[in-house]
């Protein structure tokens, strides 16, 4: 029967994506290896024989360094996309505002450099992973700040009861995002803008969705070009106990 086909269908998808998921572990984890050795011996190079070369061989260098670094940022992104589901913690109640204080005391020095004014509402208490909450509030967050264009960065939070779920939503004045890629966004490794303008492996939201899926919530964003984003997602709440 149809309900049979479409079971089977489901179970089929699920063990590819274990498959899936199994490789891309396996593939980032035996990448880290070979590349770290990479990385020391540009690094040695560049320490020990920098007299060697002339300035084009300098600037070459520089490229071979750094496209290492980038490789390293995917492939640390991957391992931790692939770790989502099978190395989370289990889930107990989670005090937004301390997950908040704490992603902010990471971003200081960005926040600081640039000039950005953030606010919040009293946020509530969620069931959850938060070491993983955490991840998705400084992504978001370190979104804010570096898509904002010419201004100063002003980013607002909020919270609102929907059913048995808090939605926490963060409100920027950044750039914006057109409707035609706001969906596009959120897929592995997909970015708007070249490393020139902004840096990034556009691997943050990717991560930050699979996170909210494991929470059995979702992440989405409204946004106009030139007017701001305001990203949100929603969270089971806490079951209230005994205090
Ligand atoms: P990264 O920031 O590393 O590129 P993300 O997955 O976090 O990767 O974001 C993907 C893309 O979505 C970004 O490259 C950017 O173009 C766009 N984006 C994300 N957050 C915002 C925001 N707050 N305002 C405007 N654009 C954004």
């Amino acid at each position: 029967s149809y309900e049979i086909e479409r079971e089977y269908r489901e179970q089929a998808l699920e063990e590819s994506n274990e498959r899936l998921e199994q490789f891309a572990y396996a593939a980032s984890h035996d990448l880290q290896e070979p590349l770290r050795m990479v990385s020391s011996y540009l690094r040695l190079i560049e320490r020990q024989y920098s007299d060697a070369f002339d300035e084009e061989g300098e600037e070459f260098l520089t490229f071979a360094v750094d496209g290492a670094d980038r490789m390293r940022e995917m492939i640390d992104g991957l391992l931790a996309y692939s770790r989502v589901e099978t190395r989370g913690d289990p889930f107990e109640a989670v005090d937004l505002n301390s997950i908040l204080e704490d992603a902010l005391a990471d971003l200081q020095l960005q926040i600081t450099d640039t000039n950005a004014e953030i606010t919040a509402e009293k946020l509530p208490r969620v069931e959850g992973d938060g070491n993983q909450l955490r991840q998705v509030l400084q992504n978001v967050l370190e979104n804010a700040l570096t898509y904002s264009g010419e201004s100063s960065p002003q980013i607002h939070l909020e919270a609102n009861r929907r059913k048995q779920d808090w939605v926490i939503s963060v409100h920027d004045n950044g750039i914006g995002i057109e409707q035609a890629n706001q969906e596009r966004i959120f897929d592995i490794f997909d970015r708007l803008h070249s490393r020139e303008v902004y840096e990034g492996t556009g691997l943050g939201l990717a991560l930050c969705q699979r996170i909210v899926e494991r929470h059995d919530g979702e992440l989405w964003v409204e946004s106009e070009p030139g007017s701001g984003s305001t990203f949100s997602f929603a969270l089971p709440a806490a079951a209230d106990r005994e205090q």
